[in-house]
């Protein structure tokens, strides 16, 4: 690679997407200079990102599966009466475990991966980046992974909403495996559920969340309900140990993206599943396709995986279209209950894989509508959604 540049790849912000990038140029280009600059005191943030197996391929596994995370071989459902054990392999990564693993990749790659904090980068162009400290850095590739775009809301959203625990308990929980909807009678600020992972069998992580119209997060009440479903489960002295909370877009319509003046990665560059929030599944193919190209095919490498997913992204906004604008909030559950119910493994995996076919976003649709859904109305919202 030239030496014209100072690096090879600059990944600018130190989340879970430059971290995934990084990990596949260790492996395909080991000899790649790859710069992560990130604008806060450590890598990774507060989060802990989850994924079904089979949102990772097969073929991503051999630099993936180095990465340390948590796996159960199935996970619950619970809305009221109707309870499902989903056999779909279910994982969690934590951001203390992926922060460690970047810096021991970083510590052994003879300076070829190199992380920089507290480095608030000002401006990015294509080929180079600007830093608060009116620092210039040149590089071959420079991919923007900051996270979020400030201008989503133009679009029009729902929103998935949680906030979280980590709770130590007394004694051990009484279940193995993840609870991802545990849906209580009582549906306020939309479709409300309790999300559960065990890490331990006394460790746990507890998120109190919402599909709601509103991005205001209440962590008082989310606390009450917490404290309120821990006690149900017999569970009366814990300790909370960490707090997690978030909002993730589930925009309506294709976002109005500002001219781009480097390459956009992970949420910045909108490579997210519409319709669930989630960024991993994409956030680990676009790492796998780019590090296999060279730096100056890496813009071809996205518009390429772009088009591959563009029908697919058209129909989950059309479903969030469907979720927030055309079903009352109170009545939200019931297309998630019919999502378990209807679908078999194989659908839900692709679905949340963002890898489903045509005649799976249909499967999709048919137990999602609400009845009676005025077909006119759905008409609409589909043009709108394209
Ligand atoms: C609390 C929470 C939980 C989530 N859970 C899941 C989950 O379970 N599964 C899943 O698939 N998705 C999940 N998501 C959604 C998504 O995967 C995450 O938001 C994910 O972290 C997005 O990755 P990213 O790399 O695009 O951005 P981020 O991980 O947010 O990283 C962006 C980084 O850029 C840095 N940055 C910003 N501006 C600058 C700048 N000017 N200069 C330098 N650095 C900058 C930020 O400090 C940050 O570290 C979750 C989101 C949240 C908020």
């Amino acid at each position: 690679m030239t030496a014209l540049f100072d690096c090879d790849y600059c990944l600018v912000g130190g989340g879970l997407q430059s971290g995934l990038l990084a990990t596949a140029l260790r492996h395909y280009q080991p000899h790649a200079r790859v710069r992560i600059l990130e604008r806060t005191a450590q890598l990774a943030g507060n989060h802990t990102w989850s994924f079904h197996s089979t949102d990772v391929r097969p073929e991503f596994r051999n630099w993936f599966s180095q990465l340390p995370h948590h796996q159960w071989p199935s996970y619950r459902v619970r809305f009221g009466d109707y309870h499902r054990v989903v056999k779909l392999g279910y994982n969690s990564i934590e951001a203390n475990q992926f922060r460690r693993f970047i810096a021991d990749l970083a510590a052994a790659s003879d300076a070829h991966l190199q992380l920089t904090m507290n480095a608030d980068v000002k401006h990015l162009h294509r080929h180079h980046v600007q830093l608060d400290s009116d620092e210039s850095i040149s590089a071959h590739c420079v991919i923007d992974c900051r996270g979020p775009q400030p201008t989503m809301a133009d679009t029009g959203l729902g929103f998935q909403k949680f906030f979280g625990w980590e709770v130590q308990l007394h004694r051990p929980w009484h279940c193995d495996s993840p609870i991802i909807m545990d849906v209580p009678v009582d549906q306020t600020d939309g479709f409300r559920f309790i999300y559960v992972l065990p890490f331990e069998p006394q460790r746990l992580l507890l998120q109190d969340t919402y599909f709601s119209d509103s991005a205001a997060v209440d962590p008082i009440l989310s606390a009450a309900s917490l404290t309120a479903y821990l006690q149900e489960h017999g569970h009366r002295d814990f300790t909370v140990t960490r707090t997690e909370h978030g909002c993730l877009p589930m925009p309506f319509a294709a976002p109005r993206r500002p001219s781009a003046t480097a390459l956009a990665a992970g949420y910045r560059g909108g490579w997210f599943h519409v319709a669930t929030g989630y960024s991993l599944p994409l956030a680990v193919e676009l790492a796998d396709q780019v590090a296999q190209v060279p730096p100056s095919q890496a813009e071809r490498e996205l518009t390429q995986l772009r088009r591959r997913h563009q029908w697919r992204s058209r129909f989950g906004r059309l479903l969030n279209r469907l979720l927030f604008r055309l079903v009352p909030p109170n009545a939200r559950q019931q297309i998630f209950r019919r999502f378990y119910q209807s679908l078999p493994e194989s659908v839900i995996g692709r679905f949340y894989a963002h890898d489903f076919s045509q005649l799976d976003a249909l499967r999709v649709l048919l137990g999602r509508p609400p009845r009676p859904l005025h077909f006119r109305r759905f008409l609409r919202s589909f043009q709108e959604s394209l």
